[in-house]
């Protein structure tokens, strides 16, 4: 029997597919570029067992603790990707290290370091975005390249390079709050600008991902080139 979630996470999947295969038709992007993080912080294990049923792989979480017993409770399903989104604490960094498939949250040179530590001790790789705070935003986490110089960013970033343990795949930002979602476009570009110019200093990585988007605001970032949009409340309501 399907539990009481499948039905409304079913239609809210299916509407935010549509939604996103009009935006890549609008910005003639193919739709296999674009994954859906169904961002699952805050919401019961029934709720991602439904999702789970409706197809969706990916999930995102926020807090490593809260995170890891839902990882354990879904182990045996090797289709499931983990994705951990929010700020990361140095004491946590043996979690993300043991149990999550990407972290899009790398936010400075001191958790890249306790990061690679921690994957070397468990042998793992782990793909990582760089998490820049394009709009300077007070209260957002990131790099500031209002505050920072590109230069000295870059030699940080040059320095993430040279850990065996961790990939560097792209970029990720949260634009500040706004009910309007065309106010996050020109942060969305912005930060795809900067990939741009990262991979003209960077031409060995492989700098595919842009993970931007939430419920928000996805169509545009979808437009504005997203791989990875991070989907909470659209795809399985409201949070606890
Ligand atoms: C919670 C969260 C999301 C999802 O937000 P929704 O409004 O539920 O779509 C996306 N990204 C980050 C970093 C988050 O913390």
């Amino acid at each position: 029997m399907d539990n009481i979630y499948v039905s409304e996470i079913r239609d809210n999947w299916q509407a935010v597919q549509e939604k996103i295969a009009a935006a890549a038709k609008r910005s003639k992007r193919n739709i296999r570029d674009i994954t859906v993080v169904a961002v699952s912080k805050l919401q019961p294990v029934a709720k991602i067992e439904a999702a789970i049923q409706c197809g969706i792989t990916d999930f995102g979480e926020n807090y490593p603790e809260q995170a890891v017993e839902k990882i354990h409770h879904f182990a045996g399903n090797k289709q499931i990707r983990w994705h951990m989104i929010g700020h990361l604490q140095s004491r946590k960094a043996s979690i993300v290290a043991s149990e999550f498939s990407m972290f899009h949250s790398l936010d400075r040179l001191s958790i890249a370091a306790r990061l690679e530590n921690q994957l070397e001790t468990v042998n793992r790789i782990l793909p990582v975005l760089l998490e820049v705070n394009i709009s300077g935003e007070i209260s957002k986490a990131g790099w500031d390249l209002r505050t920072m110089s590109f230069e000295h960013w870059i030699d940080e970033v040059n320095q993430i390079t040279k850990l065996p343990s961790l990939r560097i795949q792209g970029l990720m930002t949260m634009p500040p709050f706004d009910t309007q979602p065309e106010q996050s476009r020109i942060y969305f570009h912005q930060l795809s600008e900067l990939r741009n110019r990262l991979i003209k200093v960077f031409p060995g990585l492989e700098l595919k991902h842009l993970s931007m988007g939430t419920s928000q605001d996805y169509e545009v970032a979808v437009e504005e080139g997203a791989t990875l949009v991070r989907i909470g409340t659209a795809i399985l309501g409201h949070r606890q």
